[in-house]
């Protein structure tokens, strides 16, 4: 990647506490305007990153760089960074806009400056009906919001932010991340953020980086991370994967349990390498009488139906892997074909469909 376009560079960052690394050798390029997700499952690190990143912690090792300059000797106040907490700390006797006049003020902007931003930042919040409100007079969502306008309205050079959506139920939250989506693009603010909500990681973000025991396992567009994952860890950790452990056979070919299975040339491909083949539930078919025109097929009995409204899951037992293959198949199939719990049916999928994971 070309390193000038970035504004944040995190250069083989590590933290350790006591004898345990909580961040290991971390290098990232954070780009100018990008939505850009922090992603793990907990205790993978990620915290501790935006900590450092905030200056609230000091890397045991690496270097963190804003536009060019090391910032690792900077106190957080003195970093043009502003982090927002999970808990949303809104001062709850003043109001909306007194709260997110508040950090300005203490800058000692002008007045009228100060009311020209507040009042930006209002409308693009959608909080100006809410502007003389008191936190407890508002819902989540709205706090949320108030919480995301005191941050902007400093215009940091980069905002960063721990779990924002957490407090929130679940549709709530749906709202909200295409929310947060719109005030990143309108603000033109690099947004950070930290989640272990992998939907929604995949729904926010330009790019996003997966973590594991304080690695970054894979960065990259939410496609590139669901198309294509590097490991087994990532494609289980993004979306849901349909695993086959086997071993590589000849050219184009992986042995799962006595099963043959077709897939692309892969250069450098090693003949009994210990390797998963991966299949999305929305890249496999259900196959009619004739077995259809799929380089793989599979026999197999439907052990559970799960309805999703839209899709509709099928577990599919078969002799692939001991787990029952998820199929997604869209609900309104169901006119034409019924699923039921111990049905046999026969599945499909192109090589194409498939990836070889080696890790
Ligand atoms: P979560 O999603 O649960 O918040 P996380 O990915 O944000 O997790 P971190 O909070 O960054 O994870 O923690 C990473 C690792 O570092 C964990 O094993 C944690 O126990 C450890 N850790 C974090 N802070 C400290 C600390 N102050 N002292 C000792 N260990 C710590």
């Amino acid at each position: 990647m070309n390193s000038s376009s970035a504004v944040l560079i995190l250069d083989k960052v590590s933290k350790s506490y006591g004898n345990g690394l909580a961040v290991n050798e971390v290098s990232l390029n954070i780009r100018e305007n990008e939505f850009f997700a922090l992603l793990g499952p907990s205790g993978c690190g990620k915290t501790t990153l935006l900590r450092m990143l905030a200056g609230f912690e000091t890397p045991s090792a690496g270097c963190i760089y804003l536009d060019g300059l090391d910032i690792s000797p900077l106190p957080p106040n003195k970093r043009p960074l502003n982090l927002m907490f999970q808990s949303y700390a809104l001062f709850p006797n003043m109001t909306v806009r007194k709260n997110i006049a508040y950090g300005l003020e203490m800058e000692r902007l002008p007045e009228a400056q100060i009311r020209q931003r507040v009042n930006e930042v209002l409308s693009t919040a959608q909080l100006t009906e809410l502007a003389d409100r008191k936190p407890n007079q508002l819902s989540g969502g709205q706090r949320q919001r108030v919480a995301l306008a005191r941050a902007l309205v400093k215009r940091p050079r980069v905002l960063l932010l721990d779990e924002p959506l957490g407090a929130l139920d679940k549709k709530l939250r749906e709202k909200m991340q295409l929310e947060l989506k719109r005030l990143q693009h309108e603000s033109g603010i690099t947004f950070i953020v930290v989640t272990h909500d992998q939907e929604e990681a995949l729904v926010m973000s330009d790019r996003m980086a997966v973590l594991d025991g304080g690695k970054v396992c894979q960065c990259g567009s939410p496609s590139e991370l669901y198309e294509n994952p590097n490991s087994r860890f990532v494609a289980n950790f993004i979306g849901v994967s349909n695993l086959f452990e086997g071993l590589r056979g000849a050219e184009q070919r992986v042995m799962v349990n006595g099963h043959e299975l077709k897939v692309e040339p892969q250069p450098g491909a090693v003949r009994g390498e210990a390797v998963a083949v991966v299949v999305r539930p929305e890249r496999l078919q259900v196959l009619g009488g004739q077995g259809g025109e799929c380089d793989n097929q599979v026999q197999g009995q439907i052990v559970e139906v799960a309805y999703h409204g839209l899709d509709t899951n099928l577990h599919v037992k078969t002799a692939l892997s001991d787990k029952p293959l998820i199929v997604r198949v869209p609900s309104s199939q169901f006119e034409f074909a019924h699923f039921s719990s111990g049905m046999d049916i026969r599945l499909g999928w192109q090589a194409r469909h498939a990836r070889v994971l080696t890790h």
